[in-house]
């Protein structure tokens, strides 16, 4: 249909990920509008949304309109100002003092940016720029593992541990360091436990450290639960086992909390379902209901008094973006911390994760699952060719992708990663609505199951 949204979108628009010539040959998948965790397509075609977008909508879709109410009296009032030097709007300080406060360990400023890539290229140049001041220009090599998600500006998408990210970009840029992915599943030795396995990570890790010089190392990033990657939640001892080394050799630790905060994990951080004690952090996403685009760094008092006493030295740490700390989009994000607050959000999340990993753990049987894996509201299904030896599917089948497509026709969104299939459903999502999202994922997986067999 040559004037439908979906030609449209062919002629005129370029997507995130963009596969330029499918998109020309099938058009986009256009949304016209949503409500509750649904949202309607331009011929009126519900889907429930099993991945809240993309990890962001956490209250849903058009059913709050609270944040439409912040965002239009923030608009009347001062509807921009920026944080240059000491400028600032007021909307923008208590979001930052809100955002200290709720920080799972002591953390003492905050500083605002667009988006989960921002903040985190943010903590980068902030690492570089405190340890010059330190006198120790050298530290400044970054850890950061494989599989990974960190975002896709250039030093976000250095620390990202996908190598697709990095070819054609001639990425990573110098001195990022890559350690383990903690997927027992995938990476654990026949016979290993849990808990070995995170040792061997935590002595990977120091090997590393070793062979490098610690001297030379700044930092380490990490997603609690490694989300983008395929949802990939450590053993239980893992982050503990790594937090001793990186503290023996005095290297940073950061919590990417973009998909974990607010929540998602069944506590508000996930740093405390994983056990993080993280010296800096990063948020966005749900930090505002995915309602606008704002992210966050939150950055503990010594890191702060390093910046504090370089910048005495340099006047300036040479690192600001206009739209840092959005006066509307800090006052939508401080009404969606009030509805967390209220709504008890984490209560809810964790009602509903027995539901949610009960539901999610039926398909353990089927042929073609290898593992089943979840926490909080957000978990994966990992499809395998072959279930005893865990084999994959040959990738030039698409076999996930196609999934998600298929899942199409029985009204769900979730996302492919590789052969997983990620769920991160709306954190407003019902009981019965966990249990039809997994009826219609079913429906999905019994269509690919005949399609394979062709
Ligand atoms: N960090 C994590 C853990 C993410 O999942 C993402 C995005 O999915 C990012 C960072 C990048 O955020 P953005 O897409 O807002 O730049």
């Amino acid at each position: 249909r040559p004037n439908s949204l979906a030609a449209r979108d062919a002629a005129f628009h370029l997507h995130g990920y963009t596969n330029a010539q499918k998109n020309e040959q099938e058009g986009g998948f256009v949304i016209t509008r949503g409500k509750g965790i649904y949202v309607y397509d331009e011929n009126g075609k519900e889907y429930l949304d099993g991945m809240a977008a993309l990890w962001c909508s956490g209250l849903g879709f058009g059913e709050e309109p609270r944040l439409t109410q912040a965002a239009v009296k923030q608009m009347q009032e001062l509807p921009f100002y920026h944080t240059f030097t000491q400028k600032v709007a007021s909307v923008t300080v208590e979001l930052a003092e809100k955002l200290v406060n709720l920080a799972p360990v002591p953390m003492s400023k905050a500083y605002f940016c667009n988006s989960g890539s921002e903040a985190n290229d943010t903590v980068v140049k902030m690492i570089w720029y405190i340890n010059n001041g330190l006198g120790r220009p050298q530290k400044k090599k970054i850890i950061s593992r494989t599989k990974a998600y960190h975002g896709v500006t250039v030093a976000a998408a250095s620390l990202t541990g996908l190598p697709g990210l990095h070819i054609d970009f001639d990425l990573p840029i110098a001195g990022i360091l890559r350690t383990d992915c903690p997927h027992h599943y995938r990476f654990g030795n026949p016979g290993e436990s849990e808990e070995d396995f995170a040792t061997r990570c935590a002595e990977s890790l120091e090997k590393l450290i070793l062979r490098e010089g610690p001297d030379t190392i700044a930092a380490m990033f990490a997603e609690p639960v490694m989300g983008a990657g395929g949802v990939i939640i450590p053993p239980k001892t893992y982050f503990a086992k790594i937090q001793a080394v990186l503290k023996k050799y005095d290297i940073l630790l950061v919590a990417d909390e973009v998909i974990c905060g607010f929540g998602r994990t069944g506590n508000f951080w996930g740093s405390q379902t994983m056990g993080v004690t993280p010296d800096i952090m990063t948020m966005a996403k749900q930090l505002s209901a995915g309602v606008l685009p704002i992210a966050a760094v939150l950055v503990n008092q010594r890191v702060y008094e390093a910046l504090r006493d370089n910048s005495a030295k340099n006047t300036v740490f040479g690192h600001g973006i206009t739209y840092s700390g959005h006066p509307v989009c800090a006052a939508v994000a401080l009404e969606t911390l009030k509805i967390y607050e209220e709504r008890k959000i984490v209560d809810r999340v964790r009602a509903l994760e027995p539901v949610f990993l009960r539901e999610l753990q039926r398909f353990r049987e089927h042929p073609l699952v290898g593992e089943c894996r979840g926490v909080g509201l957000v978990g994966a299904i990992e499809l395998v060719k072959d279930k005893a030896t865990r084999q994959s599917f040959d990738a030039s089948l698409a076999v996930g992708p196609n999934l998600v497509r298929i899942a199409h026709n029985h009204g769900l969104i979730i996302r492919a990663v590789g052969d997983s299939l990620a769920f991160c459903p709306p954190m407003v999502i019902s009981e019965a609505e966990v249990v039809d999202m997994f009826v219609r994922f079913e429906k999905s997986l019994a269509d690919v199951a005949e399609w394979l067999k062709r």
